[in-house]
């Protein structure tokens, strides 16, 4: 459920309740689809006719659909599900090597997709984007918004990058700027709450069906979505969810982004894991693998590398312990290439959760691998539409 706004809700208003009731409707269909009237009635324990009335107001608002169900023997039951394939938003994934436009549905499925390589010049990457999308916008032109998924901070309220550090990019107005170009509504967020935001409405059924949850996206750095009630929590200044930079210990293998050796990306970062694997074999620059194929040199029996990708989860497990301990999540999920990796660190990863999270006198949250592979932050980006569409029924 969506939290209220205690600031901008001057007098409690009398459909606020109204709103509520509808926002608690549509999130039972969006996590147990298909569902039927009388199951929302009797989970939500709201009446039977109270529920008739906001169903029909949903599909008015062209949110939800009916669909039959299967027949036991008599009539077949009305079931309900989200109206979300047949709405069509573009994506965004501005990464640090690769940028990728791509125009999907709002249930993940991807129908037109280019990737170029992003310019360290913002206004050239900004103009590449806007003339992917209005290509893509030729042939799809009912396209509801855009998302963004950017690898940095941003604030979410107004749309701007405040530090992108890998591009020392500064205070860009992107949203607007996009917008102007386009003429659609652009979203934009950080590329892990966009892929927490993915995992809540794509994921795996064990994160879609929880409310507060911890995303924790290991790419060259390590990036965390923290998800409260069913939303990204921003704080102040979308500066929320920046336990990459959380110290963990002295002298890990490679620098964090701003420099310290003390950092957990510094110790759990794709970039970690190579370092560690180009240590045992001395080999770096041109012999040392890249993060993909140091996966695919454990699945093929290197044990250097198998090696690796173990101590680097021992400390994931230590961050993820760390995190869990302060917010009591219901579930971890850990994203970005490394889930490909899961057979081989699960074990490890969820030893030591278990083991550092003794202390606290409660067990830790269960630690799963995304689902969504490559496509995460794209996913992200998608979702970000998605999300802004659901939740706009609820007045800010
Ligand atoms: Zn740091």
């Amino acid at each position: 459920m969506r939290r209220i706004n205690l600031k901008k809700a001057n007098v409690a208003r009398s459909d606020t309740i109204r709103f509520i009731n509808r926002q608690i409707v549509l999130n039972y269909v969006r996590e147990k689809e298909p569902i039927s009237r009388a199951e929302i009635s009797h989970e939500t324990a709201l009446q039977r006719s109270t529920v008739s009335l906001i169903v029909e107001e949903l599909k008015t608002l062209g949110l939800v659909y009916e669909t039959e169900g299967e027949s036991t023997g008599g009539r077949p039951p009305t079931l309900l599900r989200l109206r979300a394939a047949g709405c069509l938003a573009i994506g965004v994934d501005l990464g640090t090597a690769h940028t990728t436009v791509a125009t999907g549905d709002l249930v993940g499925r991807v129908i037109k997709r280019e990737i170029f390589e992003t310019d360290p010049d913002r206004e050239i990457t900004l103009r590449r984007i806007a003339t992917c999308i209005q290509s893509q916008m030729l042939s799809e032109p009912a396209i509801e918004g855009i998302g963004i998924s950017l690898p940095g901070l941003v604030d979410f309220e107004t749309g701007t990058a405040l530090f992108i550090p890998h591009f020392k990019w500064r205070n860009w107005s992107i949203a607007s700027d996009l917008s102007q170009l386009t003429g659609v509504p652009v979203t934009v967020d950080n590329d892990a709450n966009a892929a927490g935001l993915a995992e809540l409405w794509l994921g795996r059924p064990e994160i879609r069906d929880v409310r507060d949850f911890i995303m924790v996206l290991v790419e060259d750095g390590l990036g965390t979505g923290i998800i409260f009630d069913g939303q990204v929590y921003h704080g102040m200044d979308g500066g929320a969810g920046e336990f990459g930079h959380m110290t963990i210990g002295k002298g890990a293998p490679v620098a964090c982004a701003a420099g310290s050796d003390e950092c957990w990306e510094a110790f759990a970062s794709e970039r970690a894991a190579l370092a560690r694997y180009s240590q045992r074999t001395l080999t770096n620059g041109q012999g040392r693998p890249n993060f993909e194929r140091l996966i695919d040199l454990a699945f093929e029996g290197d044990q250097v590398a198998v090696d690796a990708l173990v101590e680097t989860a021992h400390y994931l497990g230590l961050g993820i312990s760390n995190v869990s301990k302060g917010l009591s999540p219901q579930a971890v999920i850990l994203g970005g290439q490394i889930a490909r990796a899961w057979p081989l660190i699960a074990d490890e990863l969820r030893t030591t959760i278990e083991r550092s999270s003794v202390c606290r006198g409660l067990s830790s949250a269960p630690a799963y691998a995304s689902t969504l592979g490559e496509d995460t932050r794209l996913m992200g980006a998608l979702s970000l539409v998605l999300a802004g569409k659901f939740a706009s029924v609820v007045p800010a």
